[in-house]
């Protein structure tokens, strides 16, 4: 669509949207996809919409693999259809999905709202809570504005711990720390030219 090629462009309606997928990216890293085929993906959207009480979305995979396995899942709000890379899946890639079913926000569709729910998304499922922790620092290591709610699904399920770095979110003086962990992640795990990169050194200077 665009003549741009390789620069990174950040819609004016959208301006979290390339730190959110650093963040996720990051956040997984190199772990692998955790739902081996479609029918796993299925169930999994169809347990979210179940118990967030949701409207039903369709789900539909790609033929070929179109993009890297972290970041290959997308949402069309008006035909309600989540669109994935053929499996395997990373389920975080499902939570981001829902986030958007569940936070309908078009002018700003990965605002403070979006990353609160993605969040709390995260923070109560039982299959993810090992990245909630790590997805939260990678958000505010990359500056992602979160809504401090408490949000519509704030409150983790009965059983599962509370994230231990919950309260880093409302923390700005810990994120020197926070940036020294995430360069060390950040080395071993990104390219250092990168988007991510450039963006992470525009935030945080040499
Ligand atoms: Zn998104």
């Amino acid at each position: 669509m665009s003549e741009g090629r390789s620069q990174s462009r950040i819609p004016n309606n959208d301006p979290q949207q390339d730190r959110i997928y650093c963040a996720q990216s990051l956040a997984l890293g190199g772990s692998r996809p955790d739902l081996p085929n479609e029918g796993a993906a299925r169930s999994v959207v169809a347990a979210y919409v179940g118990s967030l009480g949701l409207a039903d979305v369709a789900i539909e995979f790609r033929a070929a693999p179109t993009r890297p396995r972290t970041l290959s899942a997308e949402y069309d709000s008006e035909s309600r259809v989540i669109t994935l890379d053929p499996p395997p899946v990373h389920e975080l890639l499902i939570a981001h999905e829902m986030a958007h079913v569940a936070t309908p926000t078009p002018d700003n569709p990965h605002g403070p709202e979006f990353a609160r729910t993605f969040l709390d998304l995260v923070d109560r499922n039982v299959r993810l809570i090992h990245l909630a922790d790590e997805l939260r620092v990678c958000l505010l290591v990359f500056r992602v504005k979160i809504d401090p709610g408490p949000g519509r699904w704030s409150a983790p399920l009965a059983g599962l711990d509370r994230p231990r770095l919950q309260s880093l979110e409302n923390a700005s003086d810990t994120l020197a720390q926070i940036e020294m962990f995430l360069r060390l992640s950040f080395a071993r795990s990104m390219s250092p030219d990168s988007d991510c990169t450039k963006l992470l050194s525009q935030f945080w200077g040499k």
